[in-house]
């Protein structure tokens, strides 16, 4: 599934456009500060009903209008073509419409076009707190399975209800024991499928993250990533471990009023031949990991969901040397639809040809966006 066409009306600094793109290779050039990384955020937002570097949809709206307003062609191998827009407006709120129909709720449209970001708040995957990697798992299982997403919505919403049971103290009190057991019943039934899933894709992860990284560098270093669940399991036996951890905890929660063991406290942890990436990395270390974790990602989406991923990468040139940067699109499976930003001196330095059937260039400048 790639992006054919897109049609900016109203986004960020972005001026009203429509762009027919290439189906492999986009690179988009310019200054700091001319609407690159707004327009990456555009596609993203088409895919996935959100932006990755705010919560708030209002920042999305040009400074001097009410809404925004993004559409666009996705086509498939199999010439599938579905119709998206996305747009925000005072009166109506939020809405997706695909193929001009109204999703009812925005999750459905997750997975429908696979997508991945690299941005600079990545960086917080390898050197960030566990939540920005626990983010980094569920967005992208979320894109291999809908049924992950729903789990994943239930766990949440069984925490929630089950932190308001312990700080409003109804456990203690008479049923409120039955209560906090039918709570753990749920809070283990969805936790457990998160953690499975956890556990199968950083497996499928590992068998990709070398290859990548040592074609990048060319050394013979490894790159993995490990799975530190909050409750240590084996496959077979997550919900028993689950279950007596939470009554293992059960005063204590109590007293802090809060669910003290799951999946929402999992950590994963990156390492380079075996020094974590997180204490020991170098800058230029921690893009090229991310890097590879990126490209190691797109071919974990394309296996589990038969579709190459649409793969925006925002800034990629840099921290790389001009070694790393010359091998970097190497990683990415040439059939897939790939957009890079660089600036102007990664433009001078790279010098990609003028478009072609197999490339579009760009220049980005003050919200303008030419083709070159
Ligand atoms: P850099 O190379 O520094 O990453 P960039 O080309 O990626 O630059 P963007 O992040 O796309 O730059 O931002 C371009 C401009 O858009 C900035 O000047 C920013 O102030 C402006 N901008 C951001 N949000 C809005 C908005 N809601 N309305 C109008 N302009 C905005
Ligand atoms: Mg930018």
């Amino acid at each position: 599934m790639y992006l054919s066409r897109l049609e900016i009306h109203r986004f960020r600094n972005l001026r009203p456009a429509t762009f027919e793109f290439s189906p492999f290779r986009n690179y988009v050039f310019g200054d700091n500060a001319q609407g690159k990384t707004n327009l990456i955020e555009a596609i993203y937002l088409l895919c996935l009903a959100k932006s990755f570097r705010t919560r708030e949809d209002v920042d999305l709206v040009p400074f001097s209008e009410n809404g925004y307003l993004v559409e666009g062609r996705f086509l498939s191998n199999e010439s599938i073509s579905h119709h998206a827009a996305i747009m925000l407006d005072a009166q109506q709120g939020k809405q997706i419409k695909i193929d001009g129909k109204r999703l009812n709720q925005f999750s459905k449209l997750v997975g429908l076009f696979p997508i991945i970001v690299l941005s600079v708040d990545d960086y917080e995957i390898t050197s960030g707190p566990p939540a920005q990697r626990r983010r980094f798992f569920n967005i992208l299982l979320s894109q291999c399975s809908s049924r992950y997403l729903d789990d994943l919505k239930r766990y949440e919403k069984v925490l929630k209800q089950r932190n308001v049971m312990l700080q409003e103290r109804v456990a203690g009190r008479r049923n409120g024991e039955h209560m906090l057991d039918a709570w753990n019943t749920q809070l283990v039934q969805f936790g457990a499928q998160l953690m499975r899933a956890r556990a199968a894709i950083v497996d499928e992860l590992n068998s990709h993250l070398t290859a990548y990284y040592s074609i990048l560098t060319n050394k013979k270093w490894s790159l993995r990533v490990d799975y530190h669940p909050n409750i240590r399991f084996k496959m077979n036996d997550i919900e028993t471990r689950f279950e007596s951890a939470l009554n293992r905890v059960r005063h204590k929660e109590k007293k802090q009023a809060k669910t003290l063991v799951g999946p929402h406290r999992d950590d994963f942890i990156f390492a380079i031949s075996d020094h974590e990436l997180r204490k020991f990395g170098s800058r230029g270390e921690h893009k090229s990991a991310l890097v590879s974790l990126k490209a190691a990602e797109a071919q974990v989406l394309y296996k589990r969901t038969e579709n190459h991923p649409i793969l925006l990468l925002d800034d990629l040139f840099a921290e790389l040397d001009r070694d790393r940067s010359s091998k970097v699109l190497e990683l990415f499976d040439p059939s897939s639809q790939v957009f890079v930003t660089g600036t102007s001196l990664d433009y001078a330095g790279l010098r990609p040809a003028e478009s072609t059937a197999h490339q579009s260039t760009f220049i980005v400048d003050n919200g303008k966006i030419n083709r070159v």
